[in-house]
């Protein structure tokens, strides 16, 4: 596999820390893919994007057979900070009015909200124990000049999606349970909730085997190639031959599967997470909040007090992916976690992880037909929110790969074609531009 990372950031090694994982008691032991084994629809990925799709496409009937390299839920959707909310592109709503029109850009959002709609429903119908909370989300205002986003992020909120945002001065938030003298307002949009993503994954897979679909783990697809009218899919052990192929390995993807070549960049999330916090702790602080929130920089920390009370903190990036970056940007999340919650200066880290979520050169998800590529799909690049968009973007791909129209939102931005970024396999380097330069304008 032709990958952009050094070999660790796609090894156990970012994983190995993962708090999700001591959640989970009992843990399926999925087979490997032995032998040579027909499908009409095979799937490369085992997260919420694999996952979802086969989930429907077997509900639907299909034959379909779904390959990970290590096993379900493996990739981000095991590893998540579980915020189940809005989004999937790095464009605002002015951005995506001029490039795709104003009635598309209506269709995405309403896409965004059915995204968060789908993964209730699915967790409801699936009966998936995944220790849902939060209303809604919450953004902190990092700075003064952040303030008047809070009012614009209202406003949007009302016209996209009809719903009525509440907006904390600063005042106001200790009595929310937000009280951090780093924020100076906050404003709470009442949509998308917080959930053990893990669970949620393991649950999808679970669901998708009890209605038919084949699911291997330890399979890595190491050639696909066309041959005749079907897709033959190698891996270490087996031989996949389907009709169809759907590709959702977002972050983890390789440039030598077909229609992706340096049409994504994967870049790094990292998250901590404390040992529980006793009551003093938290009254200490007064952080008592079990909202899902994240502060308006642009790279942003996201955070949350999850059920047994640990505080999960996470940022985006490293450019490394090596136990040494690994370490830094753990104690980069640990100092501004400092500094933003001080009474908890002193309380241990227990977990620290990363994973790789993707982005598009043209900044808005891709799901649907690979251009030029018989019988292909995929769905990728969700700008760090595939909690919602991943499970969305398996559901059209279910519908496409049927040849069946979807009867979910389905913007055309969606379906178009991922553009080749700069610099090849080298185009990590774009980060080293970018990440710096966005901390900067961030400031403090
Ligand atoms: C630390 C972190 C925090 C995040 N927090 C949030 C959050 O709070 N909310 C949110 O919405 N999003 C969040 N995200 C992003 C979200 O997790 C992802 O967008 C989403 O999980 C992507 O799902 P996926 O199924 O497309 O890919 P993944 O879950 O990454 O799965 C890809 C799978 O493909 C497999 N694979 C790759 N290559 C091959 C191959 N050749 N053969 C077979 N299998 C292969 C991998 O083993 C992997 O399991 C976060 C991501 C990270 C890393």
């Amino acid at each position: 596999m032709s990958r952009i990372y050094e070999p660790f950031g796609y090894g156990e090694g970012p994983v190995a820390r993962s708090y999700w994982p001591s959640t989970v008691s009992e843990r399926h032991a999925w087979p490997r893919l032995d032998g040579a084994m027909r499908a009409d629809i095979a799937i490369v990925g085992g997260g919420y994007t694999g996952l979802s799709a086969a989930l429907h496409l077997a509900e639907a009937g299909a034959d379909v057979a779904l390959i990970d390299a290590n096993a379900p839920g493996w990739g981000a959707s095991g590893r998540n900070g579980g915020f189940c909310c809005l989004g999937g592109t790095a464009l605002d709503a002015d951005g995506l009015a001029r490039r795709y029109g104003a009635e598309d850009t209506q269709c995405f959002f309403d896409a965004e909200r059915a995204a968060i709609d789908l993964v209730a429903d699915l967790l409801d119908r699936l009966g998936i124990e995944a220790d849902t909370g939060s209303r809604g989300e919450t953004m902190l205002a990092h700075r003064a000049e952040a303030i008047p986003q809070l009012e614009a992020t209202a406003r949007h909120m009302r016209h996209v999606h009809g719903v009525t945002c509440e907006i904390l001065s600063r005042a106001e938030l200790a009595a929310a349970g937000m009280a951090s003298g780093a924020f100076h307002g906050a404003v709470t949009t009442p949509v998308g909730f917080s959930l053990n993503p893990l669970k949620y994954a393991l649950g999808l897979a679970q669901a998708a085997a009890d209605v038919g679909a084949r699911v291997f783990a330890a399979s890595p697809a190491e050639t696909i190639r066309r041959s005749g009218d079907v897709w033959k899919i190698a891996t270490p052990a087996g031989e996949l031959t389907a009709r169809r192929l759907i590709l959702a390995t977002n972050g983890y993807s390789s440039d030598d599967l077909p229609g992706l070549a340096a049409r994504y960049l994967p870049l790094q999330s990292n998250i901590l997470v404390t040992r529980p916090l006793t009551t003093a702790e938290i009254a200490a602080q007064g952080w008592t909040t079990g909202q899902m929130c994240y502060d308006s920089r642009t790279l942003l920390h996201y955070f949350r007090l999850l059920p047994d009370r640990r505080m999960l903190f996470g940022m985006r990036g490293a450019i490394r992916a090596t136990p040494e970056a690994l370490a830094a940007i753990g104690a980069r999340a640990r100092a501004d976690f400092d500094r933003l919650f001080p009474a908890w200066a002193t309380v241990e880290t227990t977990h620290l992880w990363s994973g790789f979520v993707a982005l598009a050169r043209n900044r808005t998800p891709f799901v649907g037909p690979l251009p030029g590529v018989e019988a292909a799909f995929a769905g990728l690049c969700y700008h760090g929110n595939g909690v919602a968009m991943g499970s969305y973007a398996g559901a059209l791909l279910a519908r496409l790969a049927l040849g069946r129209p979807p009867e979910l939102p389905y913007p055309k931005l969606m379906a178009k074609p991922l553009a080749r970024f700069p610099f090849g396999r080298h185009r990590r380097t774009l980060l080293r531009a970018i990440l710096p330069l966005h901390a900067m304008m961030d400031g403090a």
